[in-house]
């Protein structure tokens, strides 16, 4: 019996798309790391869509390359005015499926429009935008590469570029890469300023700077790199300190003998607000969806996902008849009432129950009831004309014959009690994304 039936069977009954294959140096079963497979607009049946708008993108990347000071392309940079420095690199932050719009699209849009690299959170990550032939170099920041060696195999034969940490990340990329005969391979440095979650800590800094030094010339340190813990925040003073470890950091780095030619540390809040903090590279996320990461810090930003459905059926209640799970809406009036087929599986919070409302006609109606996993109800009492089919959108913007209205994934976060990271990650991939090309 082939012994590799078994786990590929479970990995599939997952949703998870693994193949599993032979490792070529000693036979021993590998799993090929992979991506969990999204609803393509193929799939579609029901109307619920999120729309991506992918020429939106492209201006936030040129928002963010214009607030920098770096031309659209990795050939032309403007120079400072304050010296010979060049400005920085742009590097789009993709983890999450690129916070739900769908990594290898937004990937394609953003290499052709000219970024200069992407990062992401997981290996399997970027092994999907690899199969999907994004070229360009990517950073593998979550520190995950899997317990055996094979994680570290594709690491490696996809010419990633790993986040190290620990002198046991060093220990196994060196290994794997004299075991291969690669070489060298590229590396970024991370180490904790402030945000006390992943890096190198100041004490251990020496230790893991002893560790690359020794592992050169195999293994290249090529960026150094500190993640910002309050760059939204009220002040910046946390941000100012974790800066200045940075810069500590930096000294000791080439203290010994090391030289990283991308000091990286800026997400998007703190490369709209503080120049300092730009270094050799920015790594914008929630800027690049169009989203502003504190209000006021980057107003011209352009949401990109819009979600909408479609009305499916239609209802006259009499005044005092109660509806949905719990009975928790009770029609204060005669009242007409809408189902849509969208609900808290396809990333609809159910914290909006009672509380959220949806564009219809170009107006906002209300949610009546309970949000239920796949469908939920709108009060269209007074949307005049609505009828089965009309466009519903729960996050963006729709112009009807009653108005135009705009819900933004702000306004979502405010009701439901989290952020704007959180209202778009949280569209499921049973909702297919369509994509307005550039
Ligand atoms: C998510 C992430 C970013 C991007 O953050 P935004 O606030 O979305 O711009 C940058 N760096 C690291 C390490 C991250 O994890």
């Amino acid at each position: 019996m082939d012994a590799s039936a078994g786990p590929a069977r479970a990995a599939q009954e997952d949703g998870w798309e693994n193949g599993w294959t032979r490792q070529p140096d000693n036979g021993a079963p590998a799993m090929r790391v992979r991506y969990p497979r999204r609803a393509l607009p193929s799939d579609a049946v029901r109307p619920t869509q999120a729309q991506i708008d992918l020429p939106r993108l492209q201006h936030n990347l040129r928002v963010v390359q214009q607030s920098v000071g770096a031309l659209p392309t990795r050939f032309e940079r403007i120079e400072r005015t304050d010296g010979s420095e060049k400005a920085p690199q742009v590097w789009g932050v993709l983890k999450a499926d690129a916070y739900g719009h769908g990594a290898p699209a937004v990937a394609r849009t953003l290499v052709r429009a000219g970024i200069d690299g992407l990062c992401v959170a997981l290996l399997e990550e970027a092994i999907e935008l690899r199969e999907a032939d994004i070229a360009c170099p990517i950073l593998v920041m979550g520190g995950c590469y899997g317990l055996r060696h094979d994680g570290i195999v594709e690491l490696i034969e996809r010419k990633l570029t790993p986040v190290v940490f620990e002198a046991g990340h060093i220990e196994l990329l060196l290994a794997v890469a004299s075991r291969q005969n690669k070489g060298p391979i590229g590396v970024h440095l991370k180490v904790d300023t402030g945000m006390g979650r992943l890096g190198a800590s100041i004490e251990d800094l020496p230790e893991t700077l002893r560790a690359l030094k020794e592992a050169s010339p195999l293994i290249r340190l090529e960026g150094l790199m500190t993640h910002l813990a309050c760059a939204d925040g009220d002040t910046l003073d946390a941000t100012e300190a974790q800066l200045a470890l940075f810069g500590e950091v930096e000294r000791q780095t080439l203290e010994a003998g090391l030289r990283p030619t991308l000091r990286h540390a800026a997400n998007s809040a703190a490369l709209l607000r503080l120049p300092s903090s730009r270094f050799d590279m920015v790594r914008p996320g929630i800027a690049l969806f169009g989203h502003e990461p504190r209000a006021g810090v980057g107003p011209h930003l352009l949401p990109v996902m819009r979600v909408r459905t479609e009305v499916v059926s239609l209802r006259k209640l009499p005044r005092g008849q109660r509806i949905g799970y719990g009975h928790t809406w009770e029609a204060p009036r005669d009242s007409v009432v809408a189902t849509v087929p969208i609900g808290y599986a396809d990333g609809l919070s159910r914290a909006l129950s009672n509380r959220g409302a949806a564009l219809i006609r170009g107006k906002r109606a209300p949610v009546a009831g309970t949000v239920s996993m796949d469908l939920t109800v709108l009060d269209v009492t007074d949307i005049a004309g609505a009828e089965m089919g009309d466009e519903v959108v729960f996050l963006g913007a729709q112009e009807g014959p009653l108005g135009r209205d705009e819900i933004t994934a702000t306004e979502i976060a405010e009701q439901t009690g989290t952020i704007p990271w959180e209202v778009l990650t949280n569209i499921s991939r049973r909702v297919p994304r369509f994509y307005s090309q550039a």
